[in-house]
């Protein structure tokens, strides 16, 4: 929530191939991409969860110094309704010398991005003001088994390219299907809970989630002024991983009263085992 000595503001910056899903732009976020050796310009989509500062004081950065950079794409925000005008008053309060381009889409519920190989969802949470969860959805991939494939003598090439795309084959007259000689790994799912009480549509959005990173601003003694304020507490979150069937559980958005996130990390623990308080800089590679 607020900056602290040893903690940045919020921001999760997922890579995928060519891609790079900045959730959250917490103040001082360009300054975290320095310090961990990744360019700016690796950014190619925005999603804000809500207007609250401290998930969007590092926009206005952001953006100023992608104009001064050899940026060259259209930067994708995406954010819940009001994004638009928000984003307006920005630069009409700055002055920005160098624009880059941008495209804004307001999102409400459901499917708002997909290409072949993955889908961005959204699902709004409970939080006082218009709030939005986000997944990144990865795409089941079909393999070939090429033990399988030799057995059978299909060789390298055009046929076992269709057998890879899910289409049967025939050859040296019989036919092949895709399940003889292909098996499919399921594509991977990333969540980002930001500011929200427990709700539905948390467990929702995380179910089965390979990583979910979740807000858990206290531990359970100040599970009341959670309550008050709109948001988790360690415990919570870990009954969202609980609940959505999720494999691990990041915990993110510390009250600064917390000089170190034992206390919410183990308050998560007790009810989720694989849970861990996330650091700044800290990677997963799923
Ligand atoms: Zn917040
Ligand atoms: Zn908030």
């Amino acid at each position: 929530m607020v900056p602290t000595k040893d903690r940045n503001q919020s921001g999760v910056l997922i890579r995928y191939k060519n891609e790079g899903i900045l959730v959250d732009c917490g103040e001082g976020m360009q300054r975290q991409f320095k310090q961990k050796g990744i360019p700016l310009t690796r950014v190619t989509k925005i999603l804000i969860p809500h207007w609250h500062g401290d998930h969007v004081f590092g926009l206005p950065g952001v953006m100023s110094t992608l104009g001064t950079l050899e940026y060259g794409k259209t930067l994708e925000i995406y954010g819940p309704k009001g994004t638009k005008k928000h984003l307006e008053n920005m630069f009409k309060a700055f002055v920005f010398d160098r624009r880059i381009k941008f495209e804004v889409k307001e999102v409400k519920s459901g499917r708002f991005f997909e290409n072949k190989e993955f889908c961005l969802e959204t699902l709004p949470l409970e939080h006082g003001v218009i709030t939005l969860g986000y997944s990144f959805v990865e795409n089941d991939i079909r393999h070939v088994d090429a033990k399988k494939a030799k057995k059978l003598g299909i060789p390298n090439g055009p046929l076992l390219g269709k057998l890879q795309r899910n289409e049967s084959v025939s050859f040296e007259g019989k036919k092949v299907n895709p399940k003889d000689v292909t098996y499919v790994e399921k594509g991977k799912k990333i969540i980002v809970i930001a500011d929200t009480v427990p709700c539905r549509n948390a467990v929702k959005l995380a179910k089965d989630a390979d990583l979910l990173i979740c807000e858990s601003t206290y531990d359970s003694k100040l599970e009341e002024k959670g309550e008050a304020y709109g948001h988790m507490t360690g415990k919570q979150a870990g009954l969202v991983a609980n609940q959505a069937n999720a494999k691990k559980l990041v915990l993110t958005h510390f009250s600064a009263r917390y000089k170190t996130t034992h206390e919410v990390e183990e308050d998560a623990k007790g009810v989720f085992d694989n849970s861990i308080a996330a650091k700044d800089f800290m990677v997963f590679k799923i």
